[in-house]
């Protein structure tokens, strides 16, 4: 598949809109058009990976820096008392879009846990 082909793609291109979070050199994280939680914002990296399933250990300080960034914009969004991370990967992983990601999302502080599992059908 090319990244043509997925709407990360596009977005990264500029081509469709999105909510900026973060923009740097490797990534860029946006808000998520359906959120699950008060702040709900995705992570991904400039590099075209279909899904955590094609990363190769190459891809290790890429990886790591997406996910040292969570806490930092999720903490910048707001959410300063927990948030979640998830990955989904795969068709059994629920994963729709085929660029690699990783959702942040959590409530604000004061507000409802969330619940056990990530709640879309
Ligand atoms: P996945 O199921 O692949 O892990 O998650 C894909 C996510 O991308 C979903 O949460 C979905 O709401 C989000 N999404 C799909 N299309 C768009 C879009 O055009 N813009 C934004 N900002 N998010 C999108």
């Amino acid at each position: 598949m090319s990244e043509n082909d997925t709407i990360f793609g596009k977005i990264l291109r500029g081509e469709i809109p999105s909510k900026k979070v973060y923009e740097d050199d490797d990534v860029l994280a946006f808000h998520d058009i359906h959120p699950v939680a008060d702040v709900h914002f995705l992570i991904i990296p400039k590099k075209f990976i279909p899904s955590l399933a094609e990363a190769t250990f190459d891809d290790g300080p890429l990886l790591g820096k997406m996910l040292a960034l969570a806490p930092v914009l999720a903490r910048e969004q707001g959410l300063t008392d927990g948030f979640r991370t998830a990955i989904n990967t795969g068709r059994l992983g629920r994963q729709d879009v085929y660029h690699l990601h990783i959702h942040v999302f959590g409530n604000r502080p004061g507000g409802s846990p969330l619940k056990v599992m990530l709640g879309r059908d």
